[in-house]
């Protein structure tokens, strides 16, 4: 579903762009800024990570800090990634939150 996004077949709020990576704002936003990176590069989850697709994740996390800057995130975020069933990954296309805008919880899970 995320590739219909990236090809432009389902609008977003787009909020960064670069030939690896596209970032917008989450639908259902669980914070003031709730952004969504997401690797142009079809990988199902960060399980999928291997030594072939391994840049795309640093790619994303050179991009993290353009787009909190971008988005004012002056005072720190928080970045997950969902995978599996166990870790709540909806959907099966590798992506990570970057949240922020207010004080996060102190409890991860
Ligand atoms: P997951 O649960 O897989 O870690 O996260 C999927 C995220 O994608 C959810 O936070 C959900 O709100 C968001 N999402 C699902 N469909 C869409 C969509 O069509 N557009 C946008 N912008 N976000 C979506």
């Amino acid at each position: 579903m995320f590739c219909k996004i990236i090809n432009g077949d389902i609008p977003c709020s787009k909020v960064y762009e670069d030939d690896k990576i596209l970032a917008f704002h989450d639908i259902n936003p669980q914070a003031p800024v709730h952004c969504l990176i997401v690797p142009k590069v079809h990988i199902a989850s960060a399980d999928g990570i291997d030594e072939t697709n391994a840049d795309v994740v640093a790619e994303v996390f050179m991009a993290a800090p353009i787009i909190a800057k971008k988005l004012g995130l002056t005072r720190g975020y928080r970045i997950i990634t969902n995978i599996g069933e166990d870790g709540c990954q909806s959907v099966k296309h590798i992506h990570f939150h970057l949240v922020g805008g207010r004080q996060l919880s102190e409890t991860m899970a």
